[in-house]
C-alpha cells in the first residue's frame, strides 16, 4: 500500500529541517525531501544573529548548535567604500557556524524526531487533489509520485538559480508549479544580475588576527558589492561576497577569483584576505540573488524561508526568519492536520502574521543596504555613528525580526 505522509516538507535546508523537526515531534509522519545530498557547503555569511538563538531555544535546536563548537560572535565593524569604518557592539553573541555542520546537525535532530529524510529527490510539481497532495518527485533519473495530506515549500529563494562550486547556471529546467513558483516570487523581487559567493579560510598566523575575525563579523563595501567576514567552527574564517556579475570580468568566474577580485577593491578587504589561506573544497556559489522587495507566504501551498522572501544578506538575519517562519508555519499545520483550521484559514492567518512580523525588516533592510552601498551617502555615516550611536545600533535592530 502507498503511504500517504501527514506533512511533506519540501527542502531541507535551516527552515525545512526545522518545520520537519517540530512537526516530527508533535508525531506527524513527516518526510524532508531535498534535491541535493548533505553535508553541503553553501553560501550563507554563517552568521547566527543573536534574535535567532530565542528561535533555536524554542524549536529545541540551541543546544545542537552550541555542541557544534561555533565561535562567539560579540561585535560589527562596517569598513565603507572611503575608507570610513563604524565600529557597533551587536545587542548579544551571535553565532558563527558552517552551514555544512548546521544543515547537518538539524538532519539528526529532525530524525531523532521521527522525520524521514530522503536527499537526491527533486520536486517537480505539488497538486492538491481529493484532499491530499500528489508530489511528483525525480530521484537517480526515476520518476515517481508521493501522497501527502500537506506540503510545506521550504525550497529557498534561489527559483532556478544554481548552486554550484562555479557558479554556473543549471540546464535542466522546472516543471509546472515549480516554475509558475519562480513567476510568483518575481514579481517580488528584484531582479538582479547578483551573484552570491563563499568559501572558508584558516588563518596563516593565529594571533592576533584570529581573536579579531572569531570576535567580529566584518563587512567590506565596496563598488558593485559587499563581503563579509566572520569566524565559523574550529577556528575557520568563512568569507562571502555579494557582487554585481556584470563587474566581474569573465576571467574571474571561479569563487575564489571573485574573491580576489573583491578584495582588489577595497585596501582593507585586500589586506585582511592576504592574511589567510584559502580552503577551496569550501566554495559555493549562487547566482542570480534576487532581493526581495516584499514577502510572499503562500504560492498555492504554504512558503517558509527564503522561499517567502530574501532580506539583503548584508542584515544577517536571514536564518533567524527562516527559522521563525518555520516555527510559525509547523504551528499553522499541526492545526490544519488536527482538523481545527481549514486551508483557507491557515492561508489567511499564516500571510497576515508573516506581513506583521517580515515586513518591517525587510524595509528596513533595504534601506541600510542602499545607504551603506552608496559612496556618496556612506561618506557621513562614521561621524554620524560616532555622535549618535544609540541611532546606529537603532537601526540596525531594525532589520531584525522582533523576537516574540
Ligand atoms: C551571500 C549571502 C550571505 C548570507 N549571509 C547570511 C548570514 O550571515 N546570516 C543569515 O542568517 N543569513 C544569511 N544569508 C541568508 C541565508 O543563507 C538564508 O536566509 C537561509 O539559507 C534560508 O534558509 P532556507 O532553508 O529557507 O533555504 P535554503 O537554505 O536555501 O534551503 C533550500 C533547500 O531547498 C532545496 N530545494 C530547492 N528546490 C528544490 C526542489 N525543487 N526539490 C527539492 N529540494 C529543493 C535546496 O537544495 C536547498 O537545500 C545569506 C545569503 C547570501 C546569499
Amino acid at each position: 500500500m502507498t503511504t500517504i505522509y501527514d506533512v511533506a516538507v519540501l527542502g531541507a535546508g535551516v527552515a525545512g529541517s526545522a518545520a520537519a523537526k517540530l512537526l516530527a515531534s508533535k508525531g506527524w509522519n513527516t518526510v524532508l525531501l531535498d534535491r541535493q545530498r548533505f553535508p553541503r557547503h553553501k553560501v550563507c555569511g554563517e552568521f547566527l544573529s543573536p534574535e535567532s538563538q530565542e528561535t533555536l531555544a524554542r524549536l529545541g535546536l540551541l543546544k545542537a548548535v552550541q555542541g557544534l563548537s561555533p565561535s562567539l560572535i560579540t561585535r560589527t565593524s562596517l569598513y565603507l567604500e572611503n575608507g570610513g569604518v563604524i565600529r557597533l557592539p551587536l545587542p548579544g553573541a551571535a553565532l558563527g557556524i558552517s552551514r555544512y555542520r548546521l544543515d547537518a546537525s538539524f538532519h539528526q535532530e529532525a530524525e531523532a524526531a521521527g522525520a524521514r529524510i530522503r536527499e537526491g529527490v527533486t520536486v517537480l510539481s505539488a497538486e492538491l487533489q481529493d484532499g491530499h497532495y500528489s508530489l511528483t518527485l525525480r530521484s537517480e533519473g526515476q520518476t515517481e509520485v508521493l501522497r501527502a495530506r500537506a506540503v510545506i515549500a521550504a525550497w529557498g529563494g534561489a527559483g532556478q538559480a544554481s548552486e554550484r562550486p562555479d557558479g554556473s547556471r543549471p540546464s535542466r529546467s522546472r516543471k509546472s508549479d515549480l516554475t509558475s513558483r519562480d513567476r510568483g516570487s518575481g514579481r517580488s523581487a528584484q531582479v538582479s544580475g547578483l551573484v552570491g559567493v563563499k568559501m572558508h579560510y584558516r588563518m596563516a598566523d593565529p594571533t592576533p588576527l584570529s581573536v579579531q575575525v572569531n570576535s567580529a563579523v566584518e563587512l567590506y563595501f565596496f563598488q558593485g558589492g559587499y563581503t563579509g567576514i566572520n569566524g565559523v567552527e574550529d577556528g575557520k574564517v568563512n568569507i562571502a561576497a555579494l557582487l554585481d556579475r556584470d563587474d566581474i570580468p569573465s576571467k574571474h568566474r571561479s569563487v575564489s577569483a571573485m574573491l580576489e577580485e573583491a578584495a582588489r577593491r577595497h585596501p582593507s578587504l585586500r589586506e585582511r584576505i592576504e592574511a589567510l589561506i584559502p580552503l577551496p573544497d569550501t566554495a559555493a556559489a549562487v547566482s542570480p540573488v534576487r532581493i526581495s522587495m516584499r514577502p510572499v507566504a503562500w504560492s498555492g501551498i504554504p512558503l517558509i524561508g527564503d522561499a517567502i522572501c530574501r532580506i539583503p544578506p548584508l542584515c544577517g538575519d536571514g536564518m533567524s526568519m527562516a527559522l521563525r517562519s518555520a516555527e510559525l508555519c509547523s504551528d499553522y499545520a499541526d492545526r490544519y492536520l488536527r482538523g481545527e483550521l481549514s486551508l483557507g484559514d491557515w492561508e489567511r492567518e499564516y500571510k497576515e502574521a508573516i506581513m506583521r512580523e517580515f515586513s518591517r525588516p525587510l524595509r528596513w533592510g533595504r534601506f541600510a543596504e542602499f545607504l551603506l552601498s552608496s559612496a556618496f551617502l556612506s561618506r557621513a555615516l562614521p561621524a554620524l555613528a560616532r555622535l549618535a550611536p544609540r541611532a546606529a545600533r537603532g537601526m540596525i535592530q531594525a532589520t531584525r525580526l522582533r523576537v516574540r
